[in-house]
């Protein structure tokens, strides 16, 4: 893995999801550039709109928000958008351009739906951070994920453990898009939503194999 990637290898950080829910998909998107909208997706796309004016900031209460803002890490190899960066008044923070005092960021997602029991929205909010703490020279502790669904604003802490995830993550989608790596069929719970199941045909890749086995052991002997 290189200690700092270019400008031309950086990976979108928000197959971070993808690449959690199903490594397969994220190849088929990533490195096969498969796509195909479904509902769940389009939802997404519109509850993203409303967060995604061009970059675009507000004073409210002391609190900087700047919105789309957008970020990269030559370390992790990975660029994006953040949704919402707040900027807060703190004397751990960073300088911001024409404001007097110091100012600590921590990147807001905003989510569809419910909170995840995969984590993978923690762990994107979590790269956006380190993208942030990398452009801007300091420490963020913390972030936040907002779901439409339950209308909840839910603090997520950046621990050693989540960075070490992001950390690994990013080097196995790299390791995955230098090889062209698309891993084969393996179905799970999330087939079922998939925007991808008729792309990748799971069910009738798994019985082509099951076909073929049965072929090799009791025709070809
Ligand atoms: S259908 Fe299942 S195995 Fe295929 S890409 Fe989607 S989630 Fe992955």
């Amino acid at each position: 893995m290189p200690t700092e990637y270019t400008q031309d290898d950086l990976l979108p950080l928000s197959g971070i999801q993808h690449f959690l829910f199903c490594r397969r998909q994220w190849a088929l998107i990533h490195i096969e550039q498969q796509w195909k909208e479904n509902a769940l997706t389009a939802e997404g796309r519109i509850m993203h709109k409303k967060v995604d004016d061009p970059f675009f900031t507000e004073t409210r209460n002391g609190v900087v928000t700047a919105r789309s803002v957008p970020v990269a890490s030559y370390r992790l190899g990975l660029s994006g958008v953040c949704d919402v960066v707040e900027f807060t008044s703190s004397s751990d923070g960073v300088r911001l351009p024409n404001r007097e005092g110091l100012y600590l960021p921590a990147p807001i997602e905003y989510k569809r739906g419910k909170e995840k029991r995969d984590h993978s929205d923690e762990t994107q909010l979590c790269a956006q951070a380190m993208c942030l703490e990398e452009m801007l020279s300091t420490h963020i502790p913390r972030g936040y994920l907002f779901y439409g669904e339950t209308r909840r604003r839910m603090e997520v802490d950046f621990t050693l453990e989540l960075r070490t995830l992001v950390q690994d993550i990013s080097a196995e989608m790299h390791n995955y898009f230098s090889r062209g790596y698309t891993p084969k069929v393996k179905t799970h719970k999330g087939c079922r939503s998939c925007s991808l199941a008729d792309i990748c045909l799971p069910v009738l890749q798994e019985k082509v194999i099951a076909a073929s086995r049965y072929i090799k052991q009791n025709i070809e002997g």
